[in-house]
């Protein structure tokens, strides 16, 4: 049988070499692609960034490391792009970058030619990429919200945590990823079965979203409730039998205690370990000052909901011990519209896994959740009145 010669937009091996001065990372690839390669610090990576790909890298080609890479992951990142992201041991340059043809057999490689630099070398070139992407459109956005008449229903954006290069917590048979997608389904349906709402999702298949686009996508749709949804992890093995249960975070700047800290840096690291660049600390607390006037009347929604929500599930879900939490989540900041973050229960956890798996536990969160949407906004038209 001949063997299908693979599709230009594949790539099929990969291979490093090295010596003292430099590595070089090659991937093998059916045709000539435009690839965009970039360094960047904290963690030190480089991001390659390609169209839609398949990859169909060996197993033994997948857990390579030498020279200054550490280690690589890839997969799709938004519609029509992949990305490669290598880890490196150290800051570096890229020296070069390019396609070039194999010797043999006619194949194309795409080689990276890394160089160690300092810190402070690599973050002069950051700074420079960061200031030319600043958008400054942002504010003027969030306060036109309203102006041209609200949207004869409400409108409810459900947020599936992670996706594409980014899988989320991990449990023994299952990620985070897909089991918010398969939940985030069902309730977009239930939503969308009784006809009240105008419902939107921040993604709908395995790809990577980046925190500033879902909350950009809330911000545009102007929606009147933002849900999150999320499993969890345990903090350390040893603790993963003991916890168990779904717990509803709204955002505090200042985390509750140490765990619901961690709990949301991780969460907020992912744009990170996705490979996108950190935006500046100037424009953070700006934007920051800014929206907290206009955050108080949406808080108190989303607090409300949060109560809500519980005592919805509560007959039907196991909750944490401790179920209504808030934290510096990223993606809960918002100015106009109110925001949950939902985890479902602790993916790390192996009976909360099995549960969360099963398609009727699915069906009955997503009602129980149409229920506390139901009531909350009863109240809400109720108050206005
Ligand atoms: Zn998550």
């Amino acid at each position: 049988m001949p063997v299908k010669p693979a599709p230009a937009n594949a790539v099929v091996g990969a291979t490093i070499e090295h010596d003292d001065a430099r590595t070089v990372m090659a991937f093998d690839l059916g045709g000539p692609v435009e690839a965009s390669v970039r360094s960047l610090s904290n963690p030190p990576r480089v991001i390659v960034d390609l169209p839609e790909t398949e990859f169909r890298l060996p197993e033994e080609a997948r857990s390579q490391a030498s020279g200054l890479v550490k280690a690589y992951r890839y997969g799709l990142i938004d519609q029509g792009k992949s990305r490669i992201v290598i880890d490196t041991t150290d800051p570096v340059r890229v020296d070069r970058s390019e396609v070039v043809l194999a010797e043999a057999g006619g194949a194309f490689r795409l080689e990276i030619v890394m160089a160690k630099v300092t810190e402070r070398e690599l973050a002069a070139v950051e700074l420079a990429e960061a200031v030319r992407s600043i958008e400054p459109s942002a504010m003027v956005e969030a306060e036109t919200k309203g102006r041209s008449g609200p949207p004869p229903r409400p409108v409810i954006v459900v947020d599936p945590g992670h996706g594409g290069i980014d899988p989320g917590a991990l449990g023994s048979q299952s990620s985070e990823k897909d089991l918010v997608l398969a939940v985030s389904r069902q309730i977009e349906r239930a939503l969308l079965a009784t006809g009240r709402y105008e419902v939107a999702m921040t993604r709908n298949r395995d790809v990577f979203v980046s925190l500033d686009e879902r909350v950009a996508m809330s911000r545009r749709l102007s929606a009147d409730l933002f849900l999150s949804v999320h499993a969890d992890s345990a903090p350390s093995r040893d603790r993963a039998p003991a916890i168990r249960g779904a717990t509803i975070y709204t955002l505090a700047e200042q985390a509750s205690d140490d765990l619901v800290r961690q709990k949301a840096e991780k969460e907020n690291s992912v744009d990170l370990l996705a490979g996108l660049p950190a935006s500046t600390i100037a424009d953070d607390q700006v934007r920051n000052i800014l929206l907290d006037l206009m955050r108080r009347e949406t808080q108190s929604f989303a607090t409300d909901f949060r109560q809500t929500l519980v005592s919805s599930l509560r007959d039907r879900v196991l909750l944490a011990r401790d179920p209504m939490r808030s934290g510096p989540f990223k993606v809960l900041r918002q100015a106009g519209s109110p925001a949950v973050l939902l985890e479902l229960g602790y993916i790390s956890n192996a009976d909360d896994e099995r549960i969360m798996q099963q398609p009727d536990w699915q069906a009955r969160v997503a009602s129980s959740i149409v229920r506390a949407i139901d009531a909350h906004f009863r109240d809400r038209t109720a108050a206005r009145r």
